[in-house]
């Protein structure tokens, strides 16, 4: 938090997380009406226009196909321009880059080396992915970035947000310490996990230890659940006094109180 990040978010996920917020066992619909509204009433004309939810996916908008007409297919070489005028240089400085989504570990991994051995990306020094550690990595990626990994002051990073009960994804399908495991082989990893309830807390230790047990080696985080201030203020405290129960790291929210976790932010 509070380092000068570009992020890059590809679209596509291969969860729903409608589960978030909602009373165990229920749904959100939340972003399926914005998709209605989107499709068949009055279309949106960019990610900037579409309503945040306070249930599910917070970023919806990038894995519905629904919204797919709203994120533009780029070359690598677009890409690198576009980073290059967000920059405050001009240039890579002190900037992180995040590789987010949706799911970012999808089929985007045959793309990120051509855009990362763009001229213009050489300088960047220090990556994340934000992914839900579902993905394995194939040869041909682990082997790229083992080798960026291991160039003098580069820095790669898998903050992972492993889905618990409360997303409504299926635990044998979310919690997958192999692959996870997989990633510390190529960079450092993070665990995060998103907490509303004391049983989501006993589901995150729970997840935590079978992590461990297969050789997990990185921090733990509790981040309260929350996408709106509203709900975040609900619970902020309650999560931070349970990773200093447990001994686990709090992560905030920081875009929330900032920015109202505006699109962008
Ligand atoms: S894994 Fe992340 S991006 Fe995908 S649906 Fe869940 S919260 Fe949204």
């Amino acid at each position: 938090m509070g380092v000068p990040s570009v992020f890059l978010r590809t679209f596509g996920c291969n969860f729903r997380c409608a589960g978030f917020g909602m009373p165990r066992g229920e749904l959100s619909m939340e972003a399926a009406g914005i998709a209605a509204t989107h499709s068949l009433i009055t279309p949106f004309q960019k990610y900037e226009e579409l309503p945040l939810v306070s249930t599910g996916c917070d970023s919806y908008a990038s894995w519905m196909p629904e919204f797919k007409d709203l994120s533009p297919m780029l070359t690598s070489e677009a890409i690198a321009d576009r980073i290059m005028e967000i920059l405050p240089h001009g240039e890579w400085q002190d900037e992180h880059l995040v590789i987010t989504g949706g799911e970012p570990l999808l089929g985007w991994q045959r793309a990120y080396p051509d855009l990362l051995n763009n001229p213009k990306m050489k300088a960047l020094k220090e990556i994340t992915f934000e992914t839900n550690g579902t993905q394995k990595l194939t040869p041909e990626f682990k082997g790229y970035l083992k080798k960026w990994n291991s160039e003098v002051g580069k820095e790669l990073t898998f903050s992972v947000s492993a889905k618990l009960p409360c997303s409504g994804e299926k635990w044998e399908e979310a919690i997958l310490p192999e692959v996870v495991c997989e990633y510390e082989e190529v960079g450092t990893a993070y665990l995060k996990f998103v907490i509303a309830t004391e049983e989501d807390r006993d589901y995150a230790l729970k997840a935590a230890s079978e992590y461990r047990a297969a050789g997990f080696k990185g921090h733990v985080y509790l981040m309260p659940v929350g996408g709106v201030e509203s709900v975040y203020a609900l619970n902020n405290k309650a999560v931070a006094l349970m990773a200093m129960k447990h001994g686990l790291r709090y992560s905030d929210r920081l875009q929330v109180p900032l920015f109202k976790n505006e699109w962008g932010t």
